[in-house]
């Protein structure tokens, strides 16, 4: 197994297109790391400088604190998985996994030993004589993953592994994999436009946005403490809302208002902003979970017209007329305002956020 470093990295094709920009980040020896970002953002390149299938512009590479860059790619021991699986149809599973030993030329008990123990591990077992093509989806997705850590890898990587399954069949897989990935304790570089599976699976997570690392933490991090609006934005469902709002000081007493709102901060919200000098114009971000609201009104709150409301069983979700923008709330599944009525609202504020109206920064990020 092995850590893997970027120090520095930038993947500029044909001297023009800025796939990946400035990439700095380390995931330690063992751990479970996810690469998220939105389709296009740099995520593939980043994986395929990696593995050495693609140059690196700029920067550089470490497995273990050894540069790898002009490592050729049968040397760094990296295994993939991808989307397609690009298994090998016309063979039964047992060929499939037996693949990349026998390029080894690795003699037959051995390999013969090796597939036996990744089959068991994967409980491919009973489908070890089995051609592929008859398969289901899950098993076809174990079968690659048999076929990857069979060589012992000191990396796995694998993007976007199961993207393209259907929501149940994904939500099974996520669980698996992350169950068999643990077992293994091999270095996963995992790749995915998904937040639930990012949150649901990684030790860390590396944000990307156009080519940029946005933040790399624990998924509890990011969730709780985004670095930019991006990330705020892009991970939670139902997502976060924004809306623009003024900082203002009137004695011992914070406020933030907007024209639809005053709502005055209490000390430790407050205690938060002691020393900040920056714009007063912020933008506020609060997660719908973070909208309280009440039929009546409750201390600090203040009315806004229900515009829909949408009921989940458990939780309902209610949107809200908020400065002409559409707000959401997640709700106790038992509150159930009329369209039209105007609802009692406020923020936990231990959860709201507020960022720079021009550079989208955190302005109270703690680092
Ligand atoms: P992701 O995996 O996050 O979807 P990619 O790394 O595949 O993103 O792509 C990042 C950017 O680089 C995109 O704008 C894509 O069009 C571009 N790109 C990817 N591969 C090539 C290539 N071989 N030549 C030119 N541009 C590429
Ligand atoms: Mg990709």
């Amino acid at each position: 197994m092995a850590s893997v470093e970027l120090r520095n990295v930038w993947k500029i094709y044909g001297g023009k297109v800025q796939a990946v920009i400035d990439a700095c980040w380390k995931c330690n020896d063992g751990e479970f790391f996810s690469i998220l970002g939105p389709s296009g953002c740099g995520k593939s390149s980043t994986l395929r400088m990696i593995a050495g299938l693609e140059e690196i512009t700029r920067g550089e590479i470490l497995f273990d604190d050894r540069v790898v860059n002009k490592m050729p790619p049968s040397e760094r021991n990296v295994a993939m998985v991808f989307e397609n699986w690009a298994l090998y149809p016309n063979l039964n599973v047992y060929e499939n996994i037996a693949f990349p030993l026998r390029v080894r030329n690795l003699p037959e008990a051995e390999i013969d030993r090796k597939v036996k123990w990744a089959a068991e591990f994967l409980g491919l077992e009973p489908v070890l004589k089995t051609g592929v093509k008859h398969l289901s989806g899950g098993e076809m997705q174990r079968v690659s993953i048999g076929r990857a850590i069979v060589r012992e890898p000191a990396v796995l990587i694998m993007d976007e592994p199961i993207s393209h399954l259907d929501a149940g069949l994904r939500a099974r897989m996520r669980d698996e994999l992350k169950k068999q990935v643990a077992e293994l304790g091999v270095t996963t570089l995992y790749i995915t436009h998904d937040q639930v599976e990012s949150m649901a699976m990684a030790d860390r997570i590396a944000i990307m946005n156009l080519g940029r690392i946005q933040q790399v933490g624990t998924p509890l991090d990011i969730y709780y403490n985004p670095a930019n609006e991006f990330v705020g934005g892009f991970i939670g469902e139902p997502p976060m809302n924004f809306t623009l709002c003024e900082l203002v000081q009137e004695g011992e007493n914070y406020f933030i208002t907007s024209p639809s709102f005053r709502l005055q901060l209490d000390d430790i919200c407050k205690a938060r902003f002691l020393g900040y000098r920056g714009n007063p114009k912020l933008k506020l971000g609060v997660r719908p979970e973070d909208v309280l609201v009440s039929l009546t009104p409750m201390p600090n709150s203040f009315g806004l017209r229900v515009d829909f409301v949408e009921p989940q069983g458990d939780r309902t979700i209610i949107s809200l007329q908020m400065n002409g923008d559409i707000f959401l709330a997640q709700v106790l599944g038992d509150l159930r305002p009329e369209v039209n009525q105007t609802v009692y609202v406020t923020f936990d504020q231990r959860h709201m956020h507020f960022f720079d109206v021009e550079t989208g920064v955190n302005v109270l990020y703690m680092s």
